[in-house]
């Protein structure tokens, strides 16, 4: 018997619409790209919106179009989100500190029709331009007083596309399963892949995403994420703070320790949003001024393991809840995330710690498994660690037009391989032991390099740290350390070595250790291991 319900869509444009209504006077604040800081609220940005939906009809936009993103987080990238999703088209938000090579992959993969383009990343485009033989135009992210000079063709200020337009719009009403935007994972061999949400996957994460146990956003939040709206949508926050009516602080290209602590500040921020490195570098700024933060409570650190010293540092000295999260690009991101359960706060302190740098426990909506190398099941208990393989409303079911990639991707339930190795506790919180291509085997043991990347950037004199395994004639694989100190010379081997003696079973120690200048990242802030395994792959490990 079917239920007596109303069928209504999950649509996007319901959101803004719902903030604008009844959190209209509720503030977005953007550093902007060409430098002064922009304020509006909801209704207006809703305003604009649906200027933005009447000049994309004016262009021709048709459903399901792709256009283009290469953005910073801006109020203008905030009314394309909804803009382009609202009117039936797709939102494909790029990364620009991919290499060129890549962009120009993806611009052709996807067959975008339009690329709007913020100020600072023009001239990249303009060398790649020729290479866009579909692409009808691009609208540069700014006004015609700061539009530059340039040879992208067809190329427009976005004030002027939306200028003299009604800001009254009519959103079509479509199912909810229609594709809302398109993000490329980074992918660090191959081509990048692309995961496409629907507006029911996006509202449903963004549900979650809200939920107190998830990170719990709500209208008395000022929400400033410091993950790129061109990384998974920004972890969703672009979506729930329309949801919660919260005040959203963009804070534009400056993501130094300075610029975002004085937003934090003026703004009253009380939970922002990041990969470890950006809170790395926060941290560094806030021990060298003696600061302290005034309004911020929650910190979300994912993307990477967030090390041990990070969070303490965090919680001890800044009064700042920490909340350690795990997701992919596939995931829309969120799989799991780090609030303690009320039995929990009453441990001793080292627990406790010990929870939150687990990567948090399962949401609802994802579903999680763990298997050994045969694929049978392997148990919850905390200790068995195997590959993760995920399900859920809000979890890719195959690649952008890559029947290859898609293949590969699910096992014959129809789970996500995630390519991540992990244990589950009873409690549902997941602890990454590494990526499958990164763990090292050595004499038919696991070393987990996440572990051992966190054990070495507790020492002081160490400001990143990276593991790879080096082959070894009778282990197979051993650990090799890769160092960036904070100061040239400013730590040894030796020293080192004792170091993480005290930390980590003694089997695990590296078998060498090398200091470098700089570690090699992904465009998403990660550790390359690829090119490291090129460059220290045939590293000679003493007494091998
Ligand atoms: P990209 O690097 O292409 O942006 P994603 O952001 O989708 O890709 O990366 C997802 C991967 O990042 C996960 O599969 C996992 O390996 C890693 N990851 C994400 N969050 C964490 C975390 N908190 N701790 C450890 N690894 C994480």
């Amino acid at each position: 018997m079917q239920g007596l319900m109303m069928d209504v869509p999950l649509l996007i444009s319901n959101l803004i619409r719902h903030a604008a209504r009844y959190h209209g006077d509720t503030e977005i604040v953007t550093r902007t790209v060409e430098g002064p800081i922009h304020r509006y609220t909801w209704a207006d940005a809703y305003a604009r919106v649906q200027q933005l939906a009447n000049a994309l009809q004016g262009l021709g936009v048709k459903p399901g179009d792709r256009l283009a993103t290469l953005a910073w987080n801006t109020h203008r990238h905030l009314e394309l989100y909804y803009g382009i999703s609202g009117v039936g088209a797709v939102l494909h938000t790029i990364n620009p500190r991919l290499f060129p090579e890549q962009i120009r992959y993806i611009v052709n993969h996807a067959d975008d029709q339009w690329v709007f383009v913020d100020l600072t990343f023009v001239p990249m485009l303009e060398k790649l331009a020729a290479e866009f033989p579909k692409v009808k135009g691009y609208v540069v992210l700014t006004d015609d007083a700061h539009m530059p000079e340039t040879t992208l063709p067809n190329a427009r200020s976005y004030e002027s596309l939306i200028a003299d337009q009604p800001a009254e719009f009519d959103w079509p009403q479509f199912d909810e399963k229609t594709a809302s935007s398109l993000c490329y994972t980074s992918g660090t061999t191959g081509n990048p892949k692309g995961v496409l949400y629907t507006h029911r996957s996006t509202v449903l994460h963004c549900y979650c995403v809200c939920s107190p146990d998830a990170l719990g956003i709500c209208s008395r939040d000022s929400l400033l994420p410091v993950v790129p709206m061109f990384h998974v949508n920004a972890w969703g926050c672009a979506y729930s703070t329309a949801m919660a009516g919260a005040k959203l602080v963009l804070p534009g290209p400056k993501l130094d320790g300075a610029s975002l602590y004085e937003l934090f500040e003026s703004e009253g921020v009380t939970i922002t949003l990041g990969v470890p490195t950006v809170w790395l570098g926060l941290l560094a700024y806030m021990a060298e001024q003696g600061n302290r933060f005034s309004t911020l409570q929650r910190l979300v650190v994912g993307g990477s393991a967030a090390p041990l010293s990070m969070i303490v540092a965090l919680e001890e000295d800044y009064g700042v809840d920490v909340i350690h999260a795990w997701g992919m690009t596939e995931m829309s991101p969120i799989g799991t995330t780090g609030v303690l359960k009320g039995k929990m706060l009453r441990l001793p302190k080292e627990d406790r710690y010990k929870l939150k740098l687990k990567q948090g426990r399962v949401v609802y909506g994802v579903e999680l498994k763990i298997v050994d190398d045969a694929g049978n099941r392997l148990p919850h208990d905390g200790t068995a660690q195997g590959e993760l393989l995920v399900r859920g409303p809000w979890i890719t079911a195959g690649y952008f037009e890559d029947d290859a990639a898609t293949k590969a991707a699910f096992d014959s339930e129809g789970w996500f391989r995630t390519g991540d190795i992990c244990t589950i506790d009873a409690d549902g919180f997941v602890q990454i032991t590494d990526r499958a291509k990164d763990i090292i085997k050595s004499g038919g043991e696991w070393i987990s390099s996440i572990d051992l990347e966190n054990a070495a950037v507790g020492h002081p004199g160490v400001a990143e740290a990276a593991v790879i395994g080096v082959h070894h004639p009778k282990w197979q694989e051993r650990p090799l350390l890769i160092v960036k100190p904070r100061k040239a010379g400013g730590v040894d081997k030796a020293e080192m070595l004792q170091f993480l003696e005290q930390r980590v079973a003694k089997w695990w120690l590296p078998d060498d250790i090398v200091f470098v200048d700089e570690l090699p990242h992904t465009a998403t802030g990660k550790l390359l291991k690829s090119k490291l395994r090129e460059d220290f792959g045939r590293h000679r490990l003493p007494g091998a």
